[in-house]
């Protein structure tokens, strides 16, 4: 388990001389609980004392970053098991396999429609981060032939599963600007592959059947010298593997266990499309920080994709849009003016009912911290005076020749007090947006 802050004080100096930049030790050890500065800060801290703190100075899940700049992936470094107890912070990456037996022209289809594989959901960008080149044909040639295509073809991150340690170091030398991960495909050459791991400074994933074989080698591993490591468990038996999952990263936030603080990888091994998303899910749930997958049909993937984005949501941050006017359509002086909150999926679920009414018209968000209408009316963020003031400085009595705006149905109990406080007329609209569509049409 991480240490207190009082755990830590007790292994520090004491001597209070502010080196570090806090005024005392224990100021210093609060921070380094709390994980808001290094240990390094403290040059007076003893070799023991170090060695007993590495607890708190280092994540219990290692951060591991594939790939390089804005795209790269970054995994790990969690600090919890349940969503509710803070947040969750590096959403799982999801992979697809490309394997080094196809054909020229199918590769470079394949490689096509993984780039294609972005989406986007409630105001946020979601796509696949890596493509995997699995080097199932077992010959060197045909593996750096497929990774230099895939290479080209993809500004993805990369991952080369080879047991090949010779075509994993003609690849890596080929896209070493790329940081790939190198996957281990073969247990046997974890030491050459970990020795081209630290030589092009690449993460390593290590490839284990069991929890125990898998602390060895990742101690073996990082003796070696390589840093960023993750855990590929071989079992056939999904539910196993989900226990195996959960059971590390038990092991590694409550018992501090560091063989196995290292983020996850797993690798999807269902036939049909059904079974192999239940499987994806089950993994980006339970505690995986790569999925690599074999399908890559946009409706396998999507669905995929909104679990890991709402898994990984802040609970404490609902999504939000910007709390502005939003112009659907051709608007017009006349175009109605709708008023909501900005709450993500309740704009989106309005604009996307305005959109199928195809009546032009103006949507203004009122700034309700993210909350829906109803709990945003109860919390006070939604009220007659907010949304009048809203109508006075948006901008919208210069944009329409009018003065009426339609509230919500569910909150019909603003409208005289919103007339009273802003002069517009106040029309009360359908309670849920899928009435929208029907009442627009026939809006004077
Ligand atoms: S530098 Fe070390 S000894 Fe000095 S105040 Fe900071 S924690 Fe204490």
């Amino acid at each position: 388990m991480a240490l207190s802050g009082l755990d830590i004080y007790k292994l520090l100096p004491k001597t209070n001389c502010k080196e570090c930049g806090f005024a005392t030790c224990l100021a210093f050890a609060m921070a380094l609980a709390q994980k808001k500065v290094s240990l390094d800060k403290c040059p007076k801290v003893t070799a023991t004392a170090r060695e007993a703190l590495e607890s708190a100075s280092q994540p219990p899940i290692k951060l591991v970053t594939i790939g390089k700049g804005e795209d790269k992936l970054e995994i790990g470094n969690e600090t919890v098991m349940y969503r509710h107890e803070q947040k969750f912070f590096h959403p799982a990456g999801i992979g697809c396999l490309v394997e080094d037996t196809l054909s020229d022209n199918e590769l470079t289809a394949r490689v096509a429609k993984i780039n294609a594989l972005t989406f986007e959901r409630v105001g946020q960008k979601i796509g696949v981060s890596l493509i995997c080149i699995k080097n199932s044909s077992g010959d060197k040639t045909k593996f750096v032939n497929a990774v230099k295509k895939v290479a080209s073809g993809s500004n993805l991150n990369l991952a080369l599963y080879s047991g090949n340690p010779e075509a994993v170091k003609e690849s890596l030398t080929i896209i070493k600007d790329r940081r790939p991960l190198i996957i281990c495909a073969d247990k046997a050459k974890t030491d050459d592959l970990a020795r081209l791991a630290k030589e092009f400074s690449a993460p390593l994933a290590i490839t284990a059947a069991s929890l125990d074989e898998a602390a060895e080698l990742t101690d073996k591993v990082k003796k070696l010298g390589v840093d960023e490591i993750m855990i590929d468990l071989k079992t056939d038996d999904v539910s196993k593997r989900i226990q195996d999952f959960t059971f590390m990263r038990r092991l590694a936030l409550k018992k501090n266990f560091r063989l196995l603080g290292y983020p996850v990888l797993a690798f999807t091994g269902s036939n049909t499309p059904d079974l192999e998303l239940a499987e994806a899910v089950s993994y980006v749930a339970k505690y995986a920080g790569l999925v690599i997958v074999k399908n890559i049909e946009k409706e396998f993937i999507f669905p995929l994709l909104v679990v890991r984005q709402d898994i990984y949501q802040d609970p404490q941050k609902p999504v939000q849009v910007e709390p502005k006017i939003y112009e659907i359509g051709k608007v017009t002086k006349d175009s109605p003016v709708l008023v909501t909150t900005n709450f993500s999926i309740t704009y989106f679920t309005v604009a996307c009912e305005v959109e199928s009414s195809k009546v032009p018209t103006y949507i203004i968000c009122c700034d309700s911290e993210g909350m829906s209408v109803l709990t945003a009316w109860a919390a006070e963020k939604f009220t007659a005076e907010k949304i009048a003031n809203l109508l006075k400085t948006s901008g919208i009595t210069e944009m329409v020749g009018h003065r009426k705006i339609v509230i919500p149905g569910y909150v019909s109990v603003l409208s005289g007090k919103l007339e009273e406080v802003s002069g517009w007329k106040v029309a009360v609209g359908p309670r849920e947006a899928s009435g929208i569509p029907n009442y627009l049409r026939s809006y004077k």
